[in-house]
């Protein structure tokens, strides 16, 4: 069960390595990315009110036809209409989606609502042991803070990753352009 911290950076990461490298809003573009890639799981906040009883997690906001969907949303919002912005909003998305289902140990996630309310699950061996105590509160403060390291560790290099790749390599074709011209 990943956490937001291993969520946002999977969707900014997806939003890095789609994006043209020359676009000014960078940063701005990364948070959205890193915001739709956690935007999935605020049917906690469903379950919290007790919406119909609960038991949304890993519904409708996690299937794909729904991050279809917020692709649609989002270049209206940002008003860009263009197929390369769908895909990398969609994506951005869907990565949280992908993700829970790859490591989830829940019933699984509804990937095709609202086609059907099936929940499909690949159960992956988890690299994070994501258990934490109940003892006390510092002490599950503790292991969530461990949780949320760990997903910094192994997430944030990804992310590092496919910036340097993205920049290094679009530098490196102009350079190599601009000395063919001289
Ligand atoms: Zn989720």
């Amino acid at each position: 069960m990943p956490l937001p911290i291993a969520h946002g950076l999977l969707g900014a990461s997806v939003v890095a390595a789609l994006r043209p490298s020359s676009e000014p809003r960078t940063w701005k573009m990364l948070l959205t990315g890193a915001l739709l890639g956690i935007a999935p799981d605020s049917d906690y906040i469903l379950n919290w009110l007790r919406i119909s009883w609960g038991g949304w997690h890993h519904g409708f906001t996690h299937s794909i036809p729904f991050a279809l969907v917020i692709g649609f949303v989002m270049i209206l919002i940002f008003r860009e209409w263009n197929v390369r912005s769908y895909l990398v909003f969609t994506g951005a998305y869907v990565s949280h989606t992908l993700l829970d289902f790859m490591f989830t140990e829940s019933r699984g996630v509804a990937l095709w609502w609202p086609f059907t309310n099936h929940r499909y699950k690949l159960r992956l061996p988890n690299p994070i042991d994501y258990t934490w105590s109940h003892a006390s509160l510092l002490e599950t403060m503790l292991d969530v803070l461990k949780i949320c390291l760990t997903e910094l560790v192994i997430f944030a290099p990804i992310l590092v990753l496919v910036i340097w790749l993205k920049h290094g390599f679009v530098s490196s074709v102009r350079n190599r352009g601009q000395y063919h011209l001289r």
